[in-house]
């Protein structure tokens, strides 16, 4: 080694010494990970939230007056917390509202017994306190029906919808093990599964080869007083909407969701010659004055000059079905989504993006309210057209798999990500969450961005007791794991952090 070369290699060194805090430059980035922790832990509000929007509020259906007060109440309390422009917009058409305003329902003969059922959504009315022989119709086709022309004035209907309920070993809730993590990797797991609730409903038209819309209006033609549905077990109702709400102008007959346990019974009695009657009183009505679709919107504004045009989104819908007040479908989404910009701006931490908050209305019925806000500010793909927001968002994060841990992400599709994300989990690696899987699951609101190419993602949660929950009347509060949320909101809002201060928007997909 010659002299200079030794004295460059000094020089260097005395560099390297001086500015010790270049060895490490991702400190900077783990103090602010720390503020995050700090918030979601030491001065969470998600008790709050999930008090005043499940209880204080109520089920908030699409288009009801729940819905309508769960909008104002999400806008103001993101105003509370500091968010700019939070706002609620509508955009667009969904139809009629419709409000559940009264119902009883018990079973009069050969015994009075209370029963588990609801009516389900934009359905109709008795005419008051009404008793009635239940008649069983069972009919395969449209032709079975003919049959029963003359015999349904007055009657209830119920069909022979009978099913064996196996017994179940697993348990009543759970966590994903590390074999399961691994597996969602799978090849196999690369198609999403099948809503288990439309499946069911699918294999009960099926059986009897008769749509359910052609069986009300079958009963509805003939004067009968209601129709009945088998839809849950172990007491717990399951239900929907008959016509899922688009443009009804009037209400049909009441078509009631009733548990397995009462209606099985029923079918028993009236299969071995016992009459049955059951006694029942309807008050349900349509909501004509408000026919939009509304979203609520909020931001933090980015600090870097050039970036802070740049979006990255975070959303959950907040419209819920009625039987319940939409605790894990999807209120657990919507606070914990509220609390991310809650962190983000009260930690003070520097972002250099704008990040944006998105509440979806009418998701249940077909992802309405991010359809339409895509279709207005990203890409309206009927006039192939991009609007103002296409090249701005970077990413939008979903968050409606219920109340579990988050354990990673799905990448969509889109294995570009892949190197990124292993960087952007490391800082949650000791709260569980580090699975990266390239599966596409579907069923939200992720799928209009990714549709799009844009990075739009489903989170990787722990199921807990979500199945027998969801759509039912016990998605309560009660059903809502407060602990497992706060880590939710910590993992979301240090991947929404790295997101925004990343050099780059995030790679898309070719489409
Ligand atoms: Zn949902």
């Amino acid at each position: 080694m010659n002299f200079f070369k030794r004295r460059f290699l000094t020089a260097v060194a005395l560099l390297v010494l001086a500015a010790p805090l270049n060895v490490f430059p991702q400190v900077d980035q783990y103090k602010d990970f720390q503020l995050i922790r700090e918030q979601a832990f030491s001065k969470s509000e998600l008790r709050e939230m999930a008090v005043e929007l499940t209880d204080g509020i109520g089920p908030r259906l699409s288009g009801s007056l729940g819905f309508l007060n769960s909008v104002e109440w999400a806008k103001d309390r993101l105003q509370t917390m500091g968010i700019e422009n939070a706002r609620v917009e509508p955009w667009g058409e969904f139809g009629n509202g419709w409000q559940m305003e009264k119902f009883y329902i018990a079973q009069t003969k050969p015994y009075y017994q209370p029963l588990s059922a609801i009516p389900q959504a934009w359905t109709g009315s008795t005419n008051g306190l009404v008793k009635s022989e239940v008649v069983m119709v069972n009919a395969s086709s449209k032709e079975d029906l003919a049959q029963y022309a003359g015999k349904l004035n007055g009657k209830i209907v119920i069909t022979p919808y009978e099913k064996d309920i196996e017994v179940s070993f697993e348990p009543l809730a759970s966590r994903y093990t590390e074999e399961d993590l691994n597996r969602q990797n799978e090849i196999s797991q690369v198609r999403p599964d099948m809503d288990p609730f439309i499946r069911e409903r699918q294999r009960e038209a099926w059986s009897r080869g008769l749509s359910n819309t052609d069986l009300i209006e079958f009963c509805q033609a003939e004067g009968a007083i209601a129709l009945i549905n088998n839809s849950g077990t172990w007491g717990v109702i399951r239900t929907g909407g008959s016509r899922n709400g688009r443009n009804l102008t009037e209400l049909g007959i009441p078509v009631i969701d009733m548990t397995h346990e009462h209606y099985g019974r029923m079918v028993r009695l009236i299969d071995r010659g016992t009459p049955v009657e059951l006694e029942l009183e309807v008050k349900n009505k349509l909501v004509t004055d408000n026919k939009l679709i509304y979203n609520v919107i909020g931001e933090i504004e980015g600090a870097n000059k050039k970036l802070k045009d740049e979006v990255v989104m975070i959303g959950a819908h907040i419209d819920s079905w009625h039987a319940g007040t939409g605790g894990n479908d999807n209120g657990s989404g919507v606070i914990v989504m509220m609390e991310v910009m809650r962190i983000l701006k009260q930690s003070g931490v520097k972002l250099d993006r704008t990040v944006c908050i998105a509440l979806w209305g009418a998701e249940e019925q077909g992802l309405h309210g991010s359809r339409n806000w895509v279709k207005k500010y990203v890409y309206d793909s009927e006039t192939d057209t991009k609007g103002p927001e296409y090249d701005k968002i970077s990413a939008y994060y979903n968050f409606d798999y219920g109340t579990g841990w988050v354990r990673g992400i799905f990448l969509q599709d889109n294995l570009a990500l892949k190197p990124i994300f292993e960087e952007f989990l490391k800082p949650v690696h000791d709260l569980g969450a580090k699975t990266i899987s390239t599966r596409n699951p579907g069923s939200s609101d992720h799928m209009v961005f990714n549709r799009l190419g844009i990075p739009g993602f489903a989170l990787i949660q722990d199921r807990i007791d979500y199945g027998r929950g969801y759509h039912t009347n016990m998605d309560t509060f009660d059903r809502i794991q407060l602990g497992d949320l706060k880590q939710a909101a910590t993992v979301v809002a240090t991947l929404v952090y790295q997101t925004a201060n990343y050099p780059d928007k995030l790679p898309r997909k070719q489409m």
